[in-house]
């Protein structure tokens, strides 16, 4: 992957573009770049042609249904996802490896094609021994072991929907959530490992559960053992292991529905509370599967990675879903990346696992590259890396600096990286390379996958021209789309379609430049008005952590009443870089530096009014950044919903450093 010539793009940054080698190209599941203007030209062939690689036990009958703006796709088709996803591979790879699991302390498990059937059949029947039918649904609390897999194919075999609740939620959370999908069952573990310590699942559901008055049952997967005391109400909790204990090896998968629901997923909640996504089941494993299969370019003798947890959409779509539809080797990870496996701190846990295992192909999300980033690069240079191909990005927008640093200190300027912009609504990846045709640039998501019709418009939904930036919009249905949220179709409509009639908003802001390639730029709600010019937190934040001091950074607007809003930067050091706790004159010095810095490269527009050092940001559990709260706290609001929140007490720190270094 050779850089080629620096090429200004907008004023994001000077850019250089990366070429997939020769070698990869030629042995990518996608080499002919003709790939985009015939399945742009007749999408819904290409639908069809990708559908028809799964297996449908009828076919659809028609291929889609348009009431603006609700979709149907593959209408009358059956299929069951967990048959695709396991029965369909035993008789060609049934004894390859499925699940390759490392626990936090080194303990390791391995599932071929046949013991995960075995075992999510097991399973299913348990469900239904607990009177779980079709519809029903169930609510998944566990921690990243392979049985929060086999709970979900098993919920698939029978129709049930399940809602997987990340295991790092709180019990208010847990409640909130399975109350509003009125769930039966609820799957939980005894505990699991999190940086050297357990974490009580099954006691946050004995918090959760007494107010959640449709749950009749709690099943208990015995993660840890004796050495956490686990209590079991008489009558409501069973363990998982004598749940199955007399179950059969085989269960007929259920006949469902191309449209029938296949889950309810919340989103992670970084902008508000949480919406229950509904996904059904023909479309949504339609682009699971070949998302998977086109992106991250996967073989039989790949090990795949995805960091994502099962808690996440990343978790449903590129850790169970798509790689098992795909029949791939997937490696699962319980615990913290600065964990060793002798139980002690050690920041190369996640290098040290790609070199044992030899895992070729990794997906994680920028704020695990920039922590990493901040470590150093001396973790990942001590391991053997060679066995990966191709790297992944989701969650945020990647800075360049991050992007460029995962490409040289991880991929060593052999792996494509695919940078791949979705949402838990899109179900499935939407703006991403397909990594043997498409050249990279550092931030750019570049492509819609073939098929999408993607646009930038204006705030009236005119289309904007190239490089100006506007709203990303989605102007056609696709099969992997949700379908609404459930309970509240209100807001489905109101949420997505009414911003732009006829058109999906996803509520991200975005540029389209002459090639047609997308940048990212942040949430609508993020990007700021500074006297009249559209300011994207993305740019000034990639700016900042191109400074070497600065590790990561999250910038909003501040009312003035002069220019409208005004930019405040919080950011935090990189480790042995930043000035020392108390040392107010390298403070002072650093925070003018800082300023100067961002008027020198974006515009005297673009000067932050504040530069605040902070040792944390705000962080929804899956790591992004929650801009909201720290504009609460820069107007003197009262804190808006903070419930999804990885760590409550960083509010409180921003909060004082904000009022005392406020000028
Ligand atoms: P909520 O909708 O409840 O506020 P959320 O938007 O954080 O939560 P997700 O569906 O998990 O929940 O995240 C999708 C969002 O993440 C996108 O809308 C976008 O803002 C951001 N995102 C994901 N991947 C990328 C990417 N590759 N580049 C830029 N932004 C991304
Ligand atoms: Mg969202």
């Amino acid at each position: 992957m050779a850089p080629d010539t620096e090429r200004p793009v907008s004023n994001v940054q000077a850019q250089q573009k990366f070429h997939p080698s020769p070698e990869f190209s030629r042995a990518a599941n996608v080499n002919d770049p003709e790939i985009y203007a015939r399945c742009n030209a007749n999408p819904d062939k290409f639908w069809e042609e990708c559908a028809l690689q799964l297996e449908w036990m009828k076919p659809w009958i028609q291929l889609s249904e348009w009431n603006p703006p609700h979709a149907k796709w593959f209408l009358d088709g059956k299929l069951n996802v967990s048959s695709n996803c396991l029965d369909r591979h035993l008789a060609g790879r049934g004894d390859q490896r499925a699940i390759i699991w490392e626990g936090e302390p080194g303990d390791q498990k391995t599932l071929t094609y046949r013991e995960l059937h075995a075992e999510v059949c097991r399973f299913a029947n348990g469900l239904r021994r607990l009177g779980v039918q079709k519809g029903d649904r169930v609510t998944i609390y566990m921690p990243m072991t392979p049985e929060g897999a086999i709970a979900m194919l098993a919920c698939s075999r029978i129709g049930a929907l399940h809602m997987v609740v990340f295991g790092g939620f709180s019990a208010e959370a847990l409640q909130e959530r399975t109350n509003d999908c009125g769930a039966k069952v609820v799957v939980t573990a005894d505990a699991y490992w999190r940086r050297g310590n357990l974490v009580g699942l099954k006691q946050i559901v004995d918090e959760a559960v007494p107010h959640c008055p449709t749950v009749e049952k709690v099943v208990v997967f015995q993660r840890v053992g004796a050495t956490v005391k686990t209590s079991m109400v008489e009558g409501r909790d069973i363990w998982w292991h004598d749940l199955i204990a007399d179950t059969s090896l085989e269960c007929d998968p259920e006949e469902m529905d191309a449209e029938d629901p296949l889950f309810i997923l919340y989103t992670s909640g970084s902008t508000g509370k949480p919406k229950g996504i509904l996904h059904t089941t023909g479309g949504y494993l339609t682009g699971a599967y070949i998302t998977t299969k086109l992106i991250f370019d996967i073989k039989p003798e790949d090990l795949y990675w995805c960091t994502a947890d099962i808690g996440w959409v990343t978790g449903h779509s590129y850790v169970v879903y798509g790689p098992l539809a795909n029949g791939a080797q997937v490696f699962m990870y319980e615990g913290s990346p600065d964990w060793s496996t002798e139980g002690k701190p050690g920041r190369d846990r996640f290098w040290d696992m790609i070199e044992r295992h030899k895992i070729s192909i990794l997906y994680t999300a920028p704020t695990l590259i920039r922590a990493c980033m901040k470590w150093g690069e001396e973790y990942p240079a001590s391991h053997d890396l060679s066995s990966l191909r191709l790297l992944g990005s989701v969650g945020e927008p990647i800075n360049p600096e991050a992007w460029l640093w995962y490409h040289k200190h991880i991929g060593h300027e052999r792996c494509p990286i695919v940078d791949t912009w979705w949402q838990t609504e899109t179900g499935s990846i939407m703006i991403s390379p397909l990594p043997g045709i498409v050249s990279t640039t550092p931030a750019s998501a570049t492509k819609p996958f073939p098929g999408i019709k993607a646009e930038v418009v204006n705030e009236k939904g005119e289309r904007q021209p190239a490089g100006q930036k506007g709203i990303l919009v989605i102007t056609q249905p696709w099969p992997w789309m949700l379908r609404t949220i459930w309970g509240d179709d209100a807001r489905y409509v109101k949420t997505y379609w009414s911003r732009f009639p006829g058109m999906y908003f996803p509520g991200d802001g975005a540029m389209e430049d002459e090639d047609g390639n997308f940048w990212l730029l942040g949430r609508v709600d993020d990007i700021m008005l500074v006297a009249g010019h559209n300011i994207s937190t993305m740019e000034m934040e990639s700016v900042l952590i191109e400074h070497p001091a600065i590790a990561e950074a999250a910038v909003i607007g501040k009312p003035d009443d002069v220019k409208g809003q005004v930019p405040v930067a919080f950011v935090i050091a990189r480790e042995g870089h930043g000035p020392k706790p108390g040392d107010h004159d390298a403070i002072h010095k650093l925070d003018a530096e800082l300023k100067d810095y961002v008027a020198k490269r974006l515009g005297v527009i673009c000067r932050p009014a504040d530069v605040i050092l902070t040792a944390d940001l705000p962080k929804t559990r899956s790591g992004k950044i929650m801009r909201r709260l720290l504009r609460d706290i820069a107007e003197g609001h009262i804190l808006g919903d903070t419930t999804t929140l990885a760590d409550p007490d960083v509010l409180a720190g921003i909060k004082e450093k904000y009022a005392s270094e406020e000028d």
